[in-house]
């Protein structure tokens, strides 16, 4: 019995690339470069890794002739699920973005003969967080590398890496499963019922990948009820976060350390806050009649606590940047102390973009009923009671503006406008359904 989880039999909902790439594996067709196109959570890195296992695996299992996969067992593969193999690099942003030195580390390495393996495998992840000098730089390496070496980058879409990156790619796309599949999945993966599993992917918006792991902590899941509760709840788990990661960053030893931490801030998500503010976006459109000044209370306190849980996380990497301060010229560590900044920065943003990605489900939900839709095609299923109530006081052209409206706040914070008018200015506009 295989157990390992960089296999890809552990896949799910994603059979065309993993197809894909088992079949040129088979072939004895292996791509220079791949680039693995999707949203987040579709499983991309997950199926890099199995991909990784499956060229370095000692004794990879074929089952007839386009089927190949990694035997899960071998030395090879346990280190890769350990994530300790010598030739299979995961590079992820340094801070804010992968920076040059990182890209040039991956350039030393990728002109070694691989220590372990056949080949030495580079993941990107993500390729948009490249920075100019950067991507360019890799784009070089690319041209020149080793026939050993294999590069896989990952990316939103094709759109996010260079031209010429791109064309000596082979894209393999991976596309975000129904709701419907992906509920399923759930529940049959996490021995859950098919309304148990709908919570889980309620809350991770439609993120299979995440809904996954919060179906592992299905039992401890907590919604606070009612609008003052789950109002309070959020703000509260902003700074529950802010201190658990604090803590984290303090302990960093090295700058190197303290950047990869900032740049994976929010990586795995934290389900309390999840929790807590898919119960406030729910009981914001299901309230009737907030008072006036609730628009302007509810932004000032949001903002505020997001800028003290910001400010409070980047102080915790004082003592590593002192420390830095004796060994290292003062102007490198200064570039380092603002890559720190614009990550925790990035996700205080990230927080309000959440908070608007929320909302939209819901008015979304609504529209899809609103409009006769089946109810298999809701992302918020467990809450269909109250997605109908919303459907029929709102009815199809009020959802559409609320839907627009969200949109457009969302573009506004991407274009730097001050986050505290934008949400004020839609909250105004967006109550509950009028009492
Ligand atoms: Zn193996």
């Amino acid at each position: 019995m295989r157990e390992n989880k960089c296999c890809f039999s552990g896949i799910l909902l994603q059979e065309t690339p993993v197809r894909h790439l088992s079949r040129s594996f088979a072939n004895g067709r292996i791509a220079q470069t791949y680039l693995f196109s999707g949203k987040e959570s579709t499983g991309r890195l997950t199926t890099a890794l199995a991909f990784a296992a499956l060229l370095q695996c000692r004794e990879p299992v074929i089952t007839g002739e386009n089927n190949a996969d990694a035997c899960g067992i071998c030395d090879s593969c346990r280190r890769i699920a350990a994530g300790s193999h010598p030739d299979v690099n995961v590079i992820t942003p340094d801070g804010n973005e992968i920076r040059i030195d990182q890209v040039r580390a991956m350039q030393d390495a990728a002109s070694l003969k691989p220590g372990m393996g056949r080949w030495q495998v580079f993941i990107l992840d993500p390729a948009e967080r490249l920075n100019v000098s950067s991507a360019n730089s890799l784009l070089k390496i690319l041209e020149e590398a080793p026939s050993h070496a294999v590069f896989i980058l990952i990316a939103r879409d094709t759109g996010s890496v260079l031209p010429t990156v791109l064309s000596r790619s082979e894209i393999v796309r991976f596309a975000v499963p129904s709701h419907h599949e992906a509920r399923l999945a759930v529940a049959r993966v996490a021995g859950l019922d098919e309304m148990q599993a709908a919570v889980c992917y309620g809350l991770s918006e439609g993120r299979f990948g995440q809904a996954l792991m919060i179906a592992q902590s299905y039992h401890e899941l907590h919604f606070p009820a009612g609008i003052r509760e789950s109002h309070s709840d959020y703000l509260v788990q902003i700074d529950m976060l802010s201190e658990l990661k604090q803590h984290e960053f303090a302990a960093a030893d090295t700058c190197d350390r303290a950047l990869r931490l900032a740049g994976q801030i929010d990586n795995a998500g934290f389900l309390p806050l999840q929790a807590a503010r898919k119960s406030f976006c729910r009981s914001l459109f299901m309230n009737t009649g907030l008072p006036a000044a609730f628009a302007l209370m509810f932004s000032e306190a949001f903002v505020d606590r997001l800028d003290r849980a910001a400010s409070a996380m980047k102080k915790s990497f004082d003592p590593v940047l002192a420390e830095a301060k004796k060994a290292y010229p003062a102007a490198l560590v200064k570039e380092i102390d603002g890559q720190l900044s614009t990550a925790v920065d990035r996700w205080s943003t990230g927080q309000i973009e959440e908070f608007f990605f929320c909302l939209t489900n819901w008015y979304a939900d609504a529209l899809l009923m609103a409009c006769g839709a089946d109810e298999t095609l809701l992302l918020n299923l467990d809450r269909k009671d109250d997605i109908i109530i919303l459907a029929k006081v709102e009815g199809t052209a009020l959802l559409r503006a609320r839907i627009e409206m969200l949109e457009k706040s969302a573009g506004l914070l991407r274009r730097y406008v001050q986050p505290l008018l934008i949400l004020e200015n839609l909250l105004t506009q967006i109550g509950g359904p009028e009492a």
